[in-house]
């Protein structure tokens, strides 16, 4: 991978244009899928060349400007939707899944997630990803019409595959994927979602999915269960993953970077500072308990509070609710 390359991806990025798909060597290829009216505006889908087939990572939203923008792509390096032999989904998100179902259709590509990310086997406990927003919203104090406003919004985005069959479900720290002649290695990276998992291939380069990204920080999962604590599972992760033996990072969304251990260390140094200082809002806003509807405008966002539109608010408002579970060690 040259570094020309991952410069122009992150000139792409920073000029708001979608890339060309991009050859990273190593067989491995960035597709860059338009995510039609959301504020990320794409996301990469990986394409892995395997002596047994082709093997995606991510599977965009369920949106016919995706699907078509993946054929595009396909055919731009010479391969085709029914090469596939298995879709890698690092979480489950409507990003990240949207296609999963119909290029499975075509191609008989089996899917492959953790466990702890499918709706299907942990409805009873948690509840698919809309119950799950419905509960934290619920629990974040906002008044009763700015959560409704905030979940219809939710709905509005995208299509929810909430019963999204996988039928490989990943239930180990670490678990070795063999596709011919390359063996990926899934690892749980709980922290953006319970399951999300990051994809290392042979080559060194690992996709981080929404866990690790060049700029800004993670977004946390949805915290509804009293024992959740996303923050703690992301500090837990980066220190885990930074010694991964990758050269190459390839997030979801933004750019492709090389320095892995380096920018663990950042978002550990900033998530640690982040749940201190949403302790110190607690702190200043007196005796009675506050919730994440009263913290969220005094903590720092790309925009201020009040210029934020709804689906940006209800992202700040539910991370917010997640770093307010935090005890770090020692805490009661
Ligand atoms: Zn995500
Ligand atoms: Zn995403």
């Amino acid at each position: 991978m040259s570094t020309p390359q991952l410069g122009r991806l992150a000139e792409f990025h920073r000029k708001k244009q979608l890339a060309p798909p991009t050859d990273l060597g190593q067989g491995i290829h960035a597709l860059t899928i338009p995510l039609a009216g959301s504020p990320l505006r794409s996301v990469f889908m990986y394409a892995v060349e395997t002596s047994d087939g082709l093997v995606l990572i991510d599977a965009a939203y369920d949106h016919p400007t995706c699907w078509d923008a993946l054929n595009d792509a396909l055919t731009e390096i010479r391969q085709q939707v029914s090469d596939v032999i298995a879709v890698l989904l690092t979480h489950n998100h409507p990003d990240h899944i949207g296609l999963a179902a119909r290029i499975r259709e075509v191609s008989g590509a089996d899917l492959v997630m953790h466990a702890r990310d499918d709706f299907l086997g942990q409805r009873r406990e948690r509840g698919g990803f809309l119950e799950q927003l419905r509960t934290v919203l619920g629990q974040t104090g906002a008044p009763a019409d700015v959560i409704e406003e905030m979940y219809v919004a939710a709905t509005k985005v995208a299509v929810h595959h909430e019963d999204l069959v996988v039928q490989r479900l990943l239930n180990e720290p670490e678990t070795d994927l063999v596709f011919g002649d390359v063996t990926v290695r899934a690892v749980h990276t709980p922290g953006h979602t319970c399951g999300h998992t990051a994809y290392l291939h042979p080559a060194g380069v690992v996709f981080t999915g929404d866990t690790l990204m060049p700029e800004g920080h993670t977004q946390l999962a949805l915290a509804p269960l009293p024992s959740d604590d996303p923050t703690g599972d992301l500090l837990a992760t980066l220190e885990r993953i930074a010694g991964l033996d990758a050269g190459l990072v390839c997030p979801a969304h933004q750019y492709p970077f090389t320095d892995l251990a380096g920018r663990c260390r950042e978002l550990v140094d900033w998530h640690t500072e982040e749940a201190e200082r949403a302790q110190s809002v607690v702190a200043g806003l007196g005796d009675a308990p506050a919730d994440a509807w009263q913290v969220a405008p005094s903590m720092s966002w790309a925009k201020p509070w009040d210029a934020m539109g709804t689906n940006s608010k209800r992202f700040a408002l539910v991370h917010t609710h997640s770093l307010l579970k935090h005890r770090p060690e020692g805490q009661p």
